[in-house]
């Protein structure tokens, strides 16, 4: 990156109330955010608690409260104090996985719910939708949400979530989240936003009018691709949120002690990570735009990109996701991965390491992914580096 340019969030507007000072940047939230002294030790980093029950007092009580670790667990409790604090919310619930964090919002609804899904959402989450809800009475369409109208002609009375993802996958596909929140309002549907690829370092869903976060803490938030994890942050309290936090305890959708440290670990350097991933990001699809065996490349930060405009109001940065299309078709795709020798060819993302994948062979029979479509994560090596190991691969084209 280089580090003469102001990454553009810093100038952008604070993170919203939540239990800090509203005027606080979310780099100083990300160090601070769940974090106190432990009081038995004054261990400065916190301990990991791996107790899975708590002593009662001679009262009954329990003097912090926990009980049993499924219900409650302190390293649990701080990285969803830090997680509400990031996103601006109310309150946030973490799971085991991004998956279980989207479970429960469709388990906290009711058979004959109407539930809308961006066609491009995120395969698994499609995938819930038709092998898992249809069964117990849960309708949906999937349509695509760059055209409003399109969305609106599907909404319906028993319409109960409109669900988005921008930027979306793989397509990196950016969609106006106010303006689907105001439609979903129309009928008192919730927006519920998958923010997994943006993080709130980019992009505040509850600022912009949606009811609640989405994330595979998984990605970003963790960072460094060493645990599975999820959360949902609400902009409010009330019945709906409650039914959520039913299925993480009493259905035991829950992060272990060790991966609710080992995020919050990862969250005390995200905003200046995700810094380093848009500015990477952004010098290698300059490069991809300018080379000749590329046939597009998909990244919002380029003008070129049909959601340009949206991410330029909606995000601060473009974050660290783009795909290409090469000429050759799925052969020249294949090579490619093949050739690269610092992208290492795996599925995910967000992590330090840099990945390449062909998502058709991934997302199998029902992918809507072109044949000639890589997926790239940037990550944290000298973008010179990505771009004569990309450079010299695409030679051979
Ligand atoms: C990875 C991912 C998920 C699923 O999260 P898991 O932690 O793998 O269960 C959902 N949405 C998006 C956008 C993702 O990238």
């Amino acid at each position: 990156m280089s580090h003469q340019d102001t990454p553009r969030y810093l100038a952008a507007s604070p993170a919203p109330g939540g239990l800090f000072a509203p005027r606080m940047r979310i780099e100083t939230l990300a160090v601070h955010a769940g974090h106190a002294a432990d009081p038995s030790t004054g261990a400065v980093t916190p301990p990991i608690h791996l107790s899975t029950t708590f002593e009662r007092d001679l009262d009954g009580g329990f003097r912090a409260g926990h009980v049993y670790a499924r219900t409650s667990n302190p390293n649990r409790d701080a990285l969803e104090e830090a997680m509400a604090a990031l996103e601006g919310g109310a309150t946030a619930i973490a799971y085991g996985s991004g998956s279980a964090a989207t479970m429960s919002v469709f388990q906290a609804l009711s058979p004959g719910d109407h539930v809308i899904a961006p066609h491009d959402a995120y395969y698994g989450t499609l995938r819930q939708l038709r092998e898992i809800f249809a069964r117990w009475g849960l309708e949906h369409d999937a349509v695509d949400m760059t055209d409003v109208d399109a969305v609106a002609r599907v909404v319906r009375p028993e319409t109960r979530v409109v669900w988005v993802e921008t930027p979306s996958n793989p397509l990196v596909r950016v969609v106006d989240i106010a303006r689907l929140a105001d439609l979903a309002h129309t009928v008192g549907a919730r927006c519920v936003v998958d923010n997994t690829w943006a993080t709130p370092v980019l992009q505040r869903p509850l600022g912009l009018g949606a009811d609640l976060v989405m994330h595979s803490t998984t990605k970003y938030l963790g960072g460094h691709s060493d645990l599975l994890g999820g959360a949902i942050v609400a902009k409010s309290d009330g019945d709906f949120v409650e039914r959520m936090r039913l299925t993480q305890r009493v259905g035991g959708a829950i992060p272990s002690p060790f991966d609710c440290w080992l995020l919050l670990r990862g969250i005390r350097t995200l905003p200046w990570r995700i810094a380093a991933h848009c500015s990477n990001a952004m010098t290698v699809a300059r490069y991809l735009e300018s080379n000749r065996a590329v046939e597009a490349v998909h990244y919002p930060g380029l003008e070129s990109h049909s959601g340009h405009e949206i991410a330029m109001r909606q995000m601060s940065d473009f974050g660290g996701m783009m795909s290409i299309q090469l000429h050759g078709g799925e052969a020249a795709a294949m090579a490619l991965t093949h050739r690269v020798k610092l992208f290492t060819r795996a599925t995910s993302l967000g992590g330090t390491e840099s990945l390449i994948e062909h998502r058709r062979s991934v997302e199998g029979p029902t992918s809507i992914s072109p044949e000639n479509l890589l997926r790239l994560s940037i990550g944290l090596e000298h973008p010179d580096d990505l771009i004569e190991d990309l450079d010299e691969a695409l030679r051979a084209h």
